[in-house]
C-alpha cells in the first residue's frame, strides 16, 4: 500500500467494483447478448453508455490537454464532490472549506455525515493560508476544498497559497477549477506531478456550456484515479451525455470566442456597476460571474425580479450581506439588466 492507497477508506482499497457487461467483453462482436438492453433501437441510445467515456476522454485529451490516464468523468463535478468524500472519509471525519465558497461542499458533507470546517476568507477574499494552516496541524483534516476562481467571490487564488496550503497538508487538497477557462490561466492540474495528493475538479458546465449534460472531470494521479473508477456507479454518464461533450468539444472555436465576448462584458459590467451610487462594491472577478455589494440586497433582489430579471442573492451567507451574484449574460441581457438598474430609485 502507498502513501495514497493509506489516505483511502480501507473498505474502498478492497472494494470489488461491479463488473458491467462492457467490462467483461471489449472487443467487437455483432450480436450483443450480454447486457440484458432491449434491441429494438428506435431511441438511438438502447445501448448502455460506455463507463469510462473513453472516447469522450481522448477528446479531453486533445482539446483541453488534460492526459487520458488523468481524467474520469463525472455526472457533473457535483457527482466528484461527494465521490472524493466517500472515497476519503469515513462520518465524523473532519473536511476544510473556506467561508464564503460553493455551497455544495457543505451539503455533501453533511450528507456523508462528516464534519465541516470552514475557515474565513481574509478581507479582499484571499486565502488566509496561516489560518488553514493552523487547522491542518490542529485537527489533519481529510480533504480540504479549494474553489479557484471561487464562486462566489469570483477571484482566482494565488498559484503560492494554493500550493502552500496543499503542500501542509498531509490529505486530500481538492481544486475545484469550474470557472478556469475565465480566468485566462490554466489551472493547477500539472501539479499534481508535484504533489499526487492534490485533485482538480473541471466541469463542462460553464464555459463549454453544457449545464444540462452534466459532465464533470476529476483529474488525479493514478491511485486516485483508480479509485474513482472502482466507487463511481458504473454508467454514471448517460450517452446523450457522452454524445454532446463529444460534439461540444469540436467547437472549441466558437466556445473561445463566446468566453471572449464574456471576458470582455465582465469588464464593461464592472465598469458600469462601479459608476452605480447604490453599488458600494465591485469585486474583481475571474468567472463568469460578478460580485457586489449594495444597501439593501433584498429590494434591489424584487426590484430586478419585478423587472423579470434573477440574480443570485447571497447577502444571508456569512461575510455577505448587501451582497447579490450577477451572471454574464450575452449582450441584450446585459443590456436590460443595465436598462433595469438605470431606472432604480434609491
Ligand atoms: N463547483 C463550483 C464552484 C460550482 O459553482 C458549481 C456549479 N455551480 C459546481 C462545482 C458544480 O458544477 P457541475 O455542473 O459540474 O455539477
Amino acid at each position: 500500500m502507498n502513501d495514497i492507497q493509506a489516505l483511502m477508506n480501507k473498505h474502498i482499497r478492497t472494494l470489488t467494483p461491479y463488473s458491467t457487461a462492457r467490462d467483461d467483453f471489449k472487443g467487437k462482436a455483432e450480436v450483443l447478448l450480454d447486457a440484458n438492453e432491449s434491441w429494438f433501437g428506435g431511441s438511438g441510445v438502447n445501448r448502455y453508455p460506455d463507463p469510462r467515456c473513453t472516447e469522450l476522454r481522448k477528446k479531453i485529451e486533445d482539446v483541453m490537454s488534460i492526459p487520458f490516464s488523468m481524467s474520469a468523468i463525472t455526472n457533473g463535478s457535483d457527482e466528484a464532490i461527494d465521490l472524493l468524500m466517500r472515497i476519503f472519509c469515513a462520518p465524523g471525519d473532519r473536511i476544510v472549506i473556506e467561508r464564503p465558497t460553493y455551497g455544495a461542499y457543505r451539503v455533501f458533507a453533511d450528507l456523508n455525515n462528516l464534519s465541516v470546517v470552514d475557515v474565513p476568507l481574509k478581507d479582499d477574499y484571499t486565502l488566509d493560508v496561516d489560518k488553514i494552516g493552523a487547522v491542518i496541524s490542529g485537527m489533519q483534516p481529510k480533504i480540504i476544498f479549494i474553489c479557484s476562481p471561487n464562486n462566489p467571490t469570483g477571484q482566482l487564488y494565488s498559484f503560492e497559497s494554493v500550493k502552500a496550503i496543499a503542500d501542509m497538508n498531509s490529505g486530500i487538497t481538492v481544486i475545484d477549477e469550474a470557472y478556469i477557462d475565465f480566468s485566462g490561466k490554466e489551472g493547477m492540474w500539472r501539479y499534481i506531478y508535484e504533489n499526487p495528493r492534490v485533485v482538480v475538479l473541471r466541469t463542462l458546465s460553464k464555459a463549454w456550456a453544457l449545464a444540462g449534460a452534466r459532465i464533470g472531470i476529476i483529474i488525479a494521479s493514478e491511485e486516485i484515479h483508480e479509485a474513482v473508477m472502482k466507487a463511481k456507479p458504473p454508467y454514471n454518464v448517460s450517452e446523450l451525455s457522452q454524445r454532446a461533450a463529444l460534439s461540444m468539444l469540436d467547437r472549441r472555436d466558437e466556445i473561445e470566442s463566446v468566453k471572449e465576448d464574456i471576458i470582455k462584458e465582465r469588464k464593461d459590467l464592472s465598469e458600469y456597476f462601479s459608476t452605480l451610487p447604490f453599488i458600494s462594491e465591485v469585486f474583481p472577478s475571474d468567472s463568469n460571474f460578478i460580485l457586489i455589494r449594495t444597501g439593501d440586497a433584498d429590494r434591489l433582489y424584487d426590484y430586478l425580479a419585478s423587472k423579470s430579471i434573477i440574480v443570485r442573492n447571497r447577502t444571508s451567507e456569512p461575510l455577505l450581506s448587501g451582497c447579490l451574484r450577477i451572471t454574464i449574460g450575452n449582450r441584450e441581457e446585459n443590456k436590460r439588466l443595465k436598462e433595469a438598474l438605470d431606472g432604480y430609485a434609491v
